[in-house]
């Protein structure tokens, strides 16, 4: 299958389960999940329309920004959703619109000061591990509501909305109480916080699992696997 036949494929498949859960179509972004992918791929998916994207790794996605032509770059609006280290934060906060994968208070304070340091507004999501995977970013879901209360107020930060990643299984519906779950605690911060104006997005989902993702509430799904085909070994 071309990519434009995979891109139409998935674009079918969210419409159709948001339209199942009763919610429009276009309340659901599709971003694509690009780690391991080469820059040309990237261009192709912008030439479909796919211009929202996750990157995994820092240098990764510098590099990839750096080979893709100015008149596509300018259009496309990439986000981090890896684990950050602190010491990349500036450039992170540099070459990305967004970090969707805040874990920590002292991350989220370091990336508050290099923001203002730099004159940025940065939108954050907050990364929740709800099955308390150690090899996972992310906080626990107790820990949830005290960092987006900590989060919400520290300039050059806005709080956006969570992410969440569940414990990988084979069949898609073991993946759904979990999205419930993050339906449920991302409910409970907009109702907590409702100074925090921007908190709309619900980053859930992924090739296996994200048309169960979307029935249960999802605002952003991040897919690679099923835009790109398998991917390579590096
Ligand atoms: C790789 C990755 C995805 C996409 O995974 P696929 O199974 O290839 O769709 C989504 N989210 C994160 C955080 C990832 O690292």
């Amino acid at each position: 299958m071309a990519l434009a036949e995979r891109v139409a494929a998935v674009r079918g498949a969210i419409s159709a389960a948001a339209e199942r859960a009763g919610r429009p179509a276009g309340s659901v972004r599709l971003m694509a999940a690009v780690k391991t992918r080469p820059p040309s791929e990237i261009q192709a998916l912008a030439s479909e329309g796919v211009v929202l994207i996750g990157e995994n790794r820092v240098q990764e996605g510098v590099e990839h920004l750096e080979a893709i032509p100015l008149e596509v770059r300018r259009n496309l609006e990439v986000h981090f959703i890896g684990r950050l280290q602190a010491n990349k934060a500036r450039k992170a906060l540099l070459a990305f619109r967004a970090i969707d994968s805040l874990d920590s208070l002292s991350l989220a304070e370091r990336l508050s000061r290099i923001a203002r340091e730099e004159g940025l507004e940065r939108d954050v999501m907050i990364e929740v591990n709800l099955g308390e995977e150690s090899q996972k970013g992310g906080v626990a879901a107790g820990d949830l509501l005290h960092l987006a209360r900590a989060v919400q107020p520290l300039p050059g930060l806005r709080l956006a909305g969570i992410m969440g990643v569940p414990p990988y299984g084979e069949n898609p519906e073991a993946s759904r109480p979990f999205f419930r779950r993050l339906r449920e605690l991302f409910d409970e911060v907009r109702r907590a916080i409702p100074e925090a104006g921007d908190f709309g997005q619900l980053s859930m989902g992924m090739s296996h699992d994200f048309v169960v993702a979307v029935e249960e509430g999802a605002t952003m799904v991040r897919i690679g696997t099923a835009l790109f085909g398998p991917r390579r070994a590096p």
